[in-house]
């Protein structure tokens, strides 16, 4: 995946939402870049903010939701064509599953990451286990009755020794279990949409594939 060099709160004006990129900071108000300035960034941003074809508010739904997941524009690609062969259900629900089922989210879920980037770096740097063995893959998707956990030559690191001693700093979702003592969480069930937090029109996503 190309790499974003740019600020990433900059991603988050651009879509005009929060999409709590940055960890802790992103939850406190004072410092939250988009709480302190609403418009897109650049020297037209007002102007962009105001404009808005249907065109522009599908590609700008599914920009959102890619950036949210922190996924390349091929990968997120993969997800549309999967999910349109998946049985039964909406298209675009299905597709925000699959997105939800990435190692990399499933780790930021259960806070075992400050963010799904951090969490992509704990496991493509060999932190993180599911079921006993150490997967690098940030796209894994993880299934019910899997467990992840932080493997145990990593539980020194400043990150993992507080949230062993403090517990989560946020809600976990009610398909996952933590046990932050022992750095580990369980996919108790599959992802339902209504446990997916972010605010995403998902049939704008399919509508903008289908065109
Ligand atoms: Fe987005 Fe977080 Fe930056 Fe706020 S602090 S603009 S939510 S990345």
């Amino acid at each position: 995946m190309a790499r974003y060099t740019d600020s990433v709160c900059r991603q988050c004006r651009r879509e005009g939402t929060k999409l709590f990129l940055k960890g802790d900071r992103c939850y406190n108000e004072a410092k939250c870049a988009i709480m302190k300035r609403h418009t897109p960034p650049g020297q037209h941003g007002q102007a962009r903010a105001r404009k808005m074809s249907e065109y522009g508010t599908q590609l700008r739904e599914k920009q959102k939701c890619r950036r949210a997941y922190g996924v390349s524009e091929s990968q997120f690609h993969k997800y549309y064509v999967m999910a349109t062969e998946m049985r039964g259900g909406l298209t675009g629900e299905h597709m925000l599953v699959l997105l939800e089922r990435r190692l990399d989210n499933v780790v930021y879920r259960l806070c075992l990451g400050a963010s799904r980037a951090q969490a992509r770096q704990w496991i493509t740097h060999g932190h993180i286990l599911v079921d006993g063995k150490k997967v690098d893959i940030p796209s894994y998707l993880v299934k019910p009755g899997q467990k992840i956990s932080v493997r145990t030559g990593s539980f020194d690191i400043e990150y993992f020794k507080a949230l062993r001693e403090q517990g989560a700093d946020k809600p976990i979702p009610k398909w996952l279990e933590l046990d932050a003592a022992n750095l580990s969480g369980t996919v108790a069930a599959m992802p339902q949409r209504d446990d997916i937090d972010l605010t995403i029109e998902e049939h704008l996503i399919v509508e903008f594939y289908s065109r």
